[in-house]
């Protein structure tokens, strides 16, 4: 049978949630773990955990190919986590999800596949931001080998906006495509997307989402949005790493050639010739990540218990505590500072390098990410070799940014 996501709401505890999450009892260095990396990857509950051992303990087998029992179950439950995931973010249909890897596999997969379709032509040009991951810069240069594609940036302000009347401008009769980040892993920008799509789109232009940052925080609809794409990454959602998500609207899938070849994305196969199978499975060859993907299930479960807008309110409070308690310590600097803003807060001391905050704050069990975040042209344009980044997810606490805190001025006390 297939299950669809819960109706009855959960009500948001932040110290109930925090018993979901078995790792945030766990002590680092002595100290109990402060967890301010959830850009990176978050924690998983309890329950995807159980997902993963359930299946690997009691129902491993392939998927779609086994006409036993076992074989079935795994299948029902593989393709059951694609129904959520479809309701998840409320595309039009199921078949429209494409499991992947993460975010980066399904740029990859567009950009490769576009390539194929014949969708540029030498000297076409691809809008991006100058937020963007890499993820979503390098996968259109390796077409290079292929196609020669111009990449055209929009620049950002000051606070790390969008400049949406340089975007407008960037459009001439070689623009191809517009893909640009949801939100901001460096900065914590929530940009405009629904405008974004909405310019594109009276220009006959298809649009790219990456959702990887948007998805944890936020409720996505992407029928709502009219994104042409759409993808993000399991890991960053509660669920597991290597397993995330393509949303394609079906024309486009329709039209895009498969991007590897191999088993279970067939429907006959001769020497001289292969048709495949219909979407989503012409894009996912070989064996999937099959417990990936029932735990993302689970990971999407558990979300969805909640009145997501509570999470989005909670996470709100810690971004604004965070901010205002980590702008009162003089020589920091916020990286970052646009009015839309998710739960991260990228920020700079002067006289001391990111990485030496990093290591001197994991001595007390808090984990931050220093460097340059896969986003070197953003570092570029605040001319900064890298910064340090705490972003918050709903099961941490202000407690926990109090003891952010304490460190920073721990480090500062070090270099004084
Ligand atoms: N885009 C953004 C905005 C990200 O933050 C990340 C991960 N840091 C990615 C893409 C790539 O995600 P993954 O490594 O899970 O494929």
């Amino acid at each position: 049978m297939i299950t669809t996501i819960q109706e009855v709401k959960r009500k948001f505890d932040v110290e109930d949630v925090r018993k979901d999450f078995p790792i945030l009892t766990r002590l680092v260095n002595g100290k109990s773990l402060v967890y301010l990396d959830n850009a990176a990857t978050s924690q998983k509950p309890q329950t995807v955990i159980d997902a993963l051992t359930q299946y690997y303990t009691f129902d491993n087998a392939n998927i779609h190919r086994g006409l036993y029992f076992l074989s079935e179950l795994a299948t029902e439950q593989y393709e059951s986590a694609r129904l959520k995931v479809k309701e998840f973010i409320n595309a039009m249909s199921v078949s429209e999800i494409v499991f992947v890897r993460g975010a980066t596999e399904a740029i990859n997969l567009v950009a490769s596949s576009l390539c194929r379709a014949k969708h540029f032509k030498d000297g076409d040009e691809v809008i991006i931001s100058h937020m963007e991951h890499h993820a979503n810069i390098v996968p259109w240069q390796l077409l290079g080998d292929r196609k020669n594609i111009n990449l055209k940036v929009i620049p950002i302000n000051d606070a790390g906006e969008l400049d949406m009347d340089a975007f407008e401008k960037l459009f001439c009769e070689k623009t191809k495509l517009v893909s640009v980040v949801h939100i901001s892993n460096a900065l914590g920008t929530i940009n405009p997307v629904k405008k974004i799509i909405e310019i594109a789109h009276a220009k006959k232009i298809p649009v790219l989402i990456d959702g990887a940052q948007a998805i944890p925080h936020h409720k996505v609809d992407v029928q709502e949005l009219d994104a042409d794409f759409y993808v993000f990454s399991g890991h960053k959602v509660f669920g597991p790493t290597g397993i995330g998500v393509l949303y394609g609207k079906t024309e486009f899938l329709e039209m895009m050639p498969p991007y590897q070849g191999g088993g279970d994305m067939i429907r006959t196969v001769t020497f001289e010739k292969t048709t495949f199978d219909d979407i989503p499975r012409k894009f996912e060859a070989g064996t999937p990540n099959i417990a990936g993907g029932i735990a993302l299930g689970a990971a999407i479960d558990y979300v969805m218990q909640f009145d997501r807008p509570e999470l989005a309110e909670y996470e709100n409070e810690l971004l604004v505590y965070g901010t205002e308690k980590l702008s009162q310590i003089e020589g920091l600097r916020i990286i970052g500072t646009a009015k839309e803003k998710a739960s991260v807060i990228s920020f700079v001391i002067d006289g001391i390098h990111p990485y030496d905050i990093g290591t001197i704050i994991d001595t007390d069990g808090i984990a931050i990410r220093t460097g340059h975040h896969c986003t070197q042209p953003i570092m570029q344009r605040f001319n900064l070799p890298a910064t340090a980044r705490a972003s918050f997810a709903f099961y941490n606490t202000k407690e926990e940014i109090d003891n952010l805190v304490l460190g920073i001025h721990k480090v500062k006390k070090m270099f004084a």
